[in-house]
């Protein structure tokens, strides 16, 4: 298949924009870029897909999000406000995410997806919890996943806030899943191994959850100094900071995702850098909670991987751009800090980089001979000058998630035209009116 009369963003290693371009496909992957006139001479048999002088760009990636938290949406929490990040996680998430059986954990998979889809998001990296439904919940999602035909890796969250019994099923689930994804003979699902937070995990569950690990290939997704109180706690339980508890519980190492990572240190950092350890940075997520701003801009000078996630705000992947090109500025006082390229930076380069843990077979995230054939169609019309060197600055102050009319993973068209072609939103978002009515009453009386 030929897509042309494009305006192509590469991103990758050539990182520019061909005028008048086009994208060859063929099965899942790219196998030609270039002018438009070229491809046509070079591929006259081949299927022509006019983009009517659209972007074509790599589809968006998404670091790190929780597709179970959808059904929060609108949802009332009863009580006074919750006053502080750990009152948030109390009052809110492990009410609800106890409220979940398996249809919903389906349901709050499948609206998420939809929404990804419409917003350009092709590859998500998902961290999952729904203690009522532990064993087979990772399935659910997977099968959301491949209904709508996203690059999706997924993982259970081990707890010990549950007592011992869950810790065991979340270590079970994990290894379970890291098996099946394997055996699925689905290329777009991969896993790591999930674990929820330093204060959630006892050092025999840590030890339990690495040794479960062992022989598996996969490194660990955890969210680490998200707010002041997993500092405290690890320094309580251990006399040591977070990452370095971390580190010495082995779950380091260029495999393994370190969410937020709002308060390391100078030596949290240099072991997270040593060890090539994945940071992700979810700026609406750390607004919304008030836990702080983590020092990425430091992070990235001094190479740290720091990747971008929306912690399961919205797959609109460009609000995640803007929230976190504005937030550094108003935090710092300066103007100057957090600047496009850095927002790149993780958005796209180390996005790309950590997909290629979980998809080692061909790069995602660019247009590139050889690469995924993951990629949006974007209906912008720059009405001043569009190059490699400015574009970060006209997707944050100029693209829309709604100006995107096509998303295809894979080789497969996922929306065209603005239709979705995989999910049927009107009747899922129906059966999850349906489905997180039943959440919410659970959530309102737990134990009924
Ligand atoms: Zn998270």
């Amino acid at each position: 298949m030929l897509i042309t009369k494009g305006r192509v963003v590469t991103f990758g290693a050539a990182n520019e924009i061909i005028e008048d371009g086009a994208v060859r496909v063929d099965g899942d992957r790219i196998t030609d870029v270039g002018h438009a006139a070229r491809l046509q001479a070079a591929y006259p048999d081949d299927e022509v897909v006019d983009a009517g002088g659209q972007l074509i760009m790599p589809g968006n990636i998404c670091a790190h999000t929780h597709f179970y938290g959808a059904f929060a949406r609108g949802m009332a929490i009863p009580g006074d406000p919750a006053r502080d990040f750990p009152e948030i996680l109390d009052k809110l998430w492990w009410r609800l995410d106890r409220a979940l059986l398996a249809e919903d954990v389906r349901y709050s998979a499948l609206v998420c997806l939809i929404d990804a889809i419409k917003h350009g998001t092709t590859t998500l990296i998902d961290h999952h919890a729904s203690p009522a439904v532990i064993a087979g919940s990772l399935d659910e999602i997977a099968a959301a996943v491949t209904q709508a035909g996203v690059r999706a890796s997924l993982c259970y969250e081990v707890t010990d806030r549950n007592g011992p019994q869950e810790a065991r099923a979340g270590i079970d689930e994990n290894v379970r899943f890291l098996h099946a994804a394997r055996d699925a003979g689905n290329p777009l699902l991969a896993a790591s191994f999930g674990l929820h937070a330093s204060l959630t995990l006892s050092d025999k569950t840590l030890a339990d959850s690495v040794a479960a690990a062992a022989g598996l290939d996969t490194g660990f997704h955890i969210h680490a100094a998200e707010g002041t109180s997993d500092e405290e706690d690890s320094l309580r339980r251990s006399g040591k900071r977070v990452v370095e508890r971390l580190g010495d519980a082995g779950i380091l190492g260029p495999k393994s995702i370190l969410v937020h990572c709002v308060h390391v240190d100078a030596w949290e950092m240099e072991l997270l850098r040593d060890t090539g350890t994945w940071v992700t940075h979810q700026p609406r997520s750390n607004m919304n909670n008030a836990v702080g701003v983590a020092p990425v801009e430091t992070m990235l000078r001094g190479g740290v991987r720091v990747g971008l996630g929306n912690d399961g705000f919205s797959n609109n992947m460009w609000e995640e751009w803007k929230a976190a090109y504005l937030l550094h500025k108003l935090w710092h006082g300066d103007p100057r800090r957090m600047g496009g390229y850095d927002v790149v930076k993780m958005a796209v380069t180390n996005n790309a980089a950590l997909a290629r843990v979980f998809w080692p077979a061909a790069p995602v995230g660019e247009i590139a001979p050889g690469a995924y054939a993951d990629l949006i169609l974007v209906d912008y019309h720059p009405y001043t000058a569009l190059t490699a060197g400015n574009l970060p600055w006209h997707i944050i102050f100029g693209f829309e998630a709604s100006a995107i009319t096509g998303t295809m993973c894979g080789g497969r068209w996922l929306m065209r035209d603005r239709r979705l072609l995989t999910l049927d939103e009107a009747e899922i978002a129906a059966r999850a009116r349906e489905l997180s009515a039943g959440a919410w009453r659970r959530y309102a009386a737990p134990g009924d």
